[in-house]
């Protein structure tokens, strides 16, 4: 491998690169395939009975890719690199994988739910793994999960609004897992270069 400067400087603090590389391939893909799965979703709701949920897809899809675009550099910065061929796509779909686009949008909404909280604590564990060791993924990780909590809250509060009552209890222990993770700290330095 040519020698690469971002990853000798990760790897003087102790980090396992090619762990960090794998994690990070990982969710590109799982950002990507998000992406693909809420472009379907947001056109199935067109028109139907859930016009809310489909604003929200939008914005929720337009970051998933905006996270794509902040991990890809990353990953070539460390000297590593994304798959030639998507194959394993559907495998990091995760929750979303299992959910039909004809689904009505009371079964669709859990299973969203379930997706933001997987992506939650995939970007928690990512934190854990380069705190100390590589800030700027650290940084990263941390803004992109900030975001994913947001998605969480966002289709929490949709629950609120038009679900059955054994989705709520749900929704409170998850509300009280996301203030377990704690704040993030104020400022947080996410992009190009650094
Ligand atoms: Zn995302």
């Amino acid at each position: 491998m040519a020698k690469c400067v971002g990853r000798e400087l990760v790897e003087a603090r102790g980090m396992d690169v090619d762990s960090l590389i794998n994690v990070l391939v990982e969710r590109a893909l799982a950002e990507m395939g998000n992406y693909y799965y809420f472009t379907l979703l947001r056109i199935h709701l067109l028109g139907v009975d859930g016009e809310a949920l489909r604003r929200i897809i939008e914005q929720v899809r337009e970051q998933d890719r905006h996270h794509f675009e902040l991990l890809v550099p990353r990953i070539y910065e460390l000297g590593g690199r994304l798959p030639e061929t998507a194959e394993q796509e559907s495998g990091t779909l995760g929750a979303l994988r299992v959910l039909p686009v004809e689904a009505d949008v009371p079964k669709i909404l859990p299973i969203l739910l379930q997706a933001a909280e997987a992506s939650v604590k995939a970007y928690t564990n990512l934190c854990a793994m380069t705190i100390g060791k590589d800030n700027h993924t650290y940084n990263l990780a941390l803004a992109i999960r900030q975001d994913e909590i947001q998605h969480q809250v966002r289709f929490l509060e949709m629950l609120g609004r038009g679900a059955a009552e054994p989705r709520l209890q749900t929704s409170a222990e998850i509300l009280l897992s996301v203030a377990q993770l704690g704040a993030p700290p104020a400022v947080v330095r996410v992009g190009a270069g650094a």
